[in-house]
Parts: C-alpha cells; structure tokens; sequence
C-alpha cells in the first residue's frame, strides 16, 4: 500500500477509535486545530510521562517547572520574536494558496535526493551483494549531476535566507520551475514575512490594555525564571530546567494533521552550562535524547540528524531529530545550542542581573544554554503511524482473516488490559469485575462483554491493548484465566493471581528506561 494511503487509513482510525478529533468538529472544524479524545489523551500522558520522568526523574541535576502561557510582553521584545519569529510566504495567484517559500525550495531539494536514492536502490538490485554503495555515489554520472544541481540550488538556497533575501527566495523558485501543487502553475506572488505569534489584550480598554502574545515556544518561561529556580532550588551548573506545555503558532501552512498544528504542545529542557562547554553539552544531549527515541523500538533506520542550514539568530549549533513518517523524514525534535542569547537579553531588557557565580572558577558569568525541544503531538503521530499496521493472519480452517492493530510501545498503550468474560452469565462478569478491582489502580483497563470473543480481541487490537485475559467456567473453578498477547496473538493459561507480576513486568516504563543512555 502506498505510504500515503497507510497516512489516511490512519488518519481516518485516529477519530473512529476515539484518539483524535478535528477541533469544533460540528461547526465545520477549525483549521489546523485538534482534541484529544478518550484514548487520545492517555496516549499523549504517556509520552508525556515517558520525557518527563526521563528528563526529571533521571538526571539529579534536572528539575521542572510549569510556567503561564501569558507573559509579560516584553518578554517576547528581548527573545527576539517581535521582529525576528517570521516565516517567508508566497501565494500562487491562481490556486490562492499561501505556501511557505523556504519549504517549496525544500521539498524541491528532497525530490533530487529521492531521485539520487532512487538511482542507489536500482543499481543494488542490479548488483547484489557485491554493490558498493559509496563508489556508486562517487562515480555514476546520473547521481553526480544531481547532486551537482542539488547542491547548486541548496547553496543558494543558505545564502538568500542567511541574509534575508526575499527577492531571490522567490528567484529560486521561478528558476527551478516550481509549480503550485493545486493548479500546477508558476504564477507566484513576491515572498513576504509573515509573523507567526498570535496576539491578545489583557485588562479592559478603560484600565488601558496591554497587547500580550500566546507564547509560540515554552522555553522563554524558563529563561525568566532561571535566576528563581537557580537560588530556590540551590542548582549548580550543569543544571536543566524542563517544562511541558501549550504553545501557539499562527502557521501558514498547516497541514498533515496534528504534524502542525496551530495549537500544540511542547517538552523543552533548557540545560544551563559554562561558556565555552556548550558543544561538549549539544554532542551529549544529541546522543541522550537519539536513544529515547531508540529506546522505542521502531529501528535504527528510522531516525537521523539533519543539521540546520539556517542558524535562528539565538543559536551556535542547531539539529533535528527527523524520523521517517510516511510522508517522508520530517523533524520531531530540534536540539539548539542558544549560547547565553536568551538570558543576556532578559538581562538587558529587564534591568536585573542575571548571572551565576561559579565556586571552582571564583567568577560569575551568564550561563550558556543548550535547549532540547520536542513536539508531543509530532511524537504521538510519530508513534502512531509506526504503530498502525494491517496484518493477514491465516486461520486454522485456511481461510485468510485481516486485522488492524496498533503495536504501541506497551508502556505508553492507553489500556494496558481488557477483562472479558467468555459469557455474560454464570457468575464470569462478577469474576471479571474482581480483577479489574484488583488491577485498577496499577493499570488502565477495559471490561468488554459484548459480541464474540473474537470481535473483542480485533477491537482491542485495534487500539493497541497489549493484553486481553479471558474467563471462562474453569476460571471459576481454579482461579486460571487465558491472556492473549496483542503482538503473537499467543494465548496461555494463567493464574489470576500471577497477571499483576506479568503486565507489570511489559508494560512498566522502567524497561524504556533501562536502554536509556
Ligand atoms: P518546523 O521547521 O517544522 O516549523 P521548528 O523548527 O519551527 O519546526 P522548533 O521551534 O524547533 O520547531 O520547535 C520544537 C518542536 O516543536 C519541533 O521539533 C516540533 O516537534 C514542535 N513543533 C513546532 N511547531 C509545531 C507545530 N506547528 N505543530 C506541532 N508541533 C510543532
């Protein structure tokens, strides 16, 4: 099946099943705006609780903080947003849809490098296990000429957006010929900036209101709050200070579900470093969140740096940790090395020091700042779209059966278990309820009753429930139940007393956490 078609399948089983809903969906929606439905939200907690406790719990010198989405307005002044937190957009004057100039140039640039690995994969197979896949990059003429007009263009690409260069943003696309994906003509306007921050005003006009902004990134609230968390908590450098949180982004483009979203959430760690020791701090951060990531299970080949080719004007090093979604790898987590931009700044626009004195260097210095910064709703579509697959499973008679299943990471599945009497009679269901009583407060579970033990197994399936236990008469009789493993499908019998140490043993978070570097 082509990856798109597997992105709308699972775009379309995100709202049958209860994980994701188009936001004021019976007004039409609102664009590039989601909920998070039932099983939605138990998914996104436990990402959430996967960063935090690995961020917070794991390190001794990380703590959080949850810091307002409204700040003081000035805030956004000294961070360099007023002026400077835009994106270059262009319409096409005949479909009238607005694009973001700098990622037309990018996807261009992708199609050469999928038309290079286009010509590596052919050659492959052509030549076995004898193929050399650098040698072939060195010398084939048709990957050499695009990598020649690929590099051309990427070149030129850095240096109009390094200083700004609207006019010959757009001269790069009308050079390389870029059409509008809806009417497929290179009928485009001049490139604008466009500021992404979204404003309102607090107080009412009488008391003169101020116009404040919804913060489009989490991390400025730990900056103005650093020289707090520092003195209260008796931090020493190294330290982070992680926070998760809403942000908001008037993005132009939004599209591809919750990948960008207008509305969405953040996990940031701000790590507070000597100057000079920052790029010692970016490599480490680069290697302790790559195995997070790994951590998951969904393969090496799944992940990869991309380094920016643009610096923001805050940054001395930047990278992304891309993953490979269906529709291409694409960033889920940018890791910055902010120097001390952000905390000068504060320290210049709000008139107070802001400083550290260091006991083994006997001098005070503004802290550099190396900043991790992930998208939750990036990392849960990330995570569902490795996790849904459509699998044949052959049956004992040899009639071909399908089923849907999610194969979440089990820690991070909604409902860990679903009790299921094999009928609704007999004293099952009471027995079942026992064990969910007993079960509940360490896992999420589910009671299901209805249709064919079948049809129950495929609707758990389907939303990713590592564990099913069945009871049956003999349950009554010797207290055994039968548990069904989502992945193997494999069922054995076992003790009701023995599930807890079982389940727990799956679908703690301390097994993710042990791979962790
Ligand atoms: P992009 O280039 O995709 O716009 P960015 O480089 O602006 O992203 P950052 O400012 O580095 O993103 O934000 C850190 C993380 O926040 C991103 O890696 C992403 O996971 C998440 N994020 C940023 N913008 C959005 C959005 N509009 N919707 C959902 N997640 C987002």
């Amino acid at each position: 099946m082509a990856q798109e078609d597997v992105f709308k399948k699972l775009v379309a089983h995100c709202k049958e099943y209860g994980f994701v809903f188009q936001s004021s969906e019976i007004y039409d929606g609102l664009s590039a705006v989601y909920d998070y439905a039932q099983l939605g939200v138990e998914l996104k907690n436990n990402i959430k609780k996967y960063w935090w406790d690995s961020m917070v719990k794991l390190h001794e010198n990380v703590v959080g903080i949850d810091s307002a989405i409204f700040m003081h307005p000035t805030i956004w002044k000294a961070s360099g947003h007023v002026d400077a937190f835009n994106d270059p957009l262009i319409d096409n004057k005949d479909s009238k849809k607005r694009y973001r100039a700098d990622v037309l140039i990018e996807d261009l640039l992708a199609k050469f490098e999928a038309k290079m690995d286009k010509e590596v994969a052919k050659a492959q197979k052509k030549f076995g296990e004898t193929f050399d896949e650098a040698q072939f990059r060195a010398t084939n003429p048709r990957v050499l000429a695009n990598k020649e007009k690929m590099d051309a263009i990427h070149a030129r690409f850095v240096e109009a957006l390094d200083k700004n260069d609207l006019v010959d943003l757009k001269q790069i696309i009308i050079d390389n010929e870029i059409a509008c994906p809806i009417s497929g003509t290179k009928n485009w306007t001049d490139v604008r900036q466009f500021n992404l921050m979204f404003s309102t005003d607090m107080g009412s006009t009488a008391d003169g209101s101020s116009k404040i902004y919804l913060r489009p990134e989490t991390a400025q609230g730990i900056f103005v709050n650093y020289l707090n968390v520092q003195k209260t908590g008796r931090m020493k450098i190294p330290f982070g200070i992680a926070q998760i949180g809403k942000a908001f982004r008037n993005e132009i483009v939004a599209r591809q579900f919750i990948f960008r979203m207008r509305e969405f959430e953040q996990m940031e760690l701000q790590f507070f470093v000597r100057p000079g020791e920052e790029m010692k701090w970016f490599n480490a951060w680069k290697e302790t969140r790559m195995s997070w990531h790994r951590a998951l299970g969904f393969g090496e080949d799944k992940y990869r740096f991309h380094d920016h080719d643009k610096l923001a004007h805050y940054a001395n090093a930047a990278t992304d940790v891309e993953f490979k979604f269906p529709f291409g790898f694409k960033e889920v987590e940018g890791i910055h090395s902010r120097t001390d931009f952000d905390l000068k700044q504060h320290q210049e626009y709000s008139g107070k020091k802001i400083q550290y004195f260091d006991p083994e260097l006997n001098k005070s210095y503004v802290p550099y700042v190396v900043e991790t910064s992930i998208g939750v709703d990036r990392m849960f579509l990330q995570i569902m779209s490795e996790a849904y697959q459509e699998e044949k499973i052959e049956k004992e008679d040899g009639k071909v059966d399908e089923r849907v299943v999610l194969k979440l990471p089990p820690a991070l599945a909604p409902v860990k278990l679903c009790v299921m009497p094999l009928v609704k009679k007999d004293g099952l269901p009471d027995k079942a309820r026992e064990i969910i009583d007993d079960l509940k407060f360490d896992f999420n579970c589910q009671y299901d009753e209805k249709d064919s033990i079948g049809k129950r197994y495929r609707r758990q399936d389907a939303i990713g429930t590592p564990f099913c236990v069945t009871l049956d008469h003999q349950s009554l009789e010797d207290n055994t139940v039968t548990l069904r493993y989502r992945d193997t499908m494999a069922q054995e019998r076992v003790e009701i007393s023995k599930l807890y140490e079982i389940i727990k043993s799956e679908v703690s978070m301390k097994e993710l956490f042990k791979k962790l570097k």
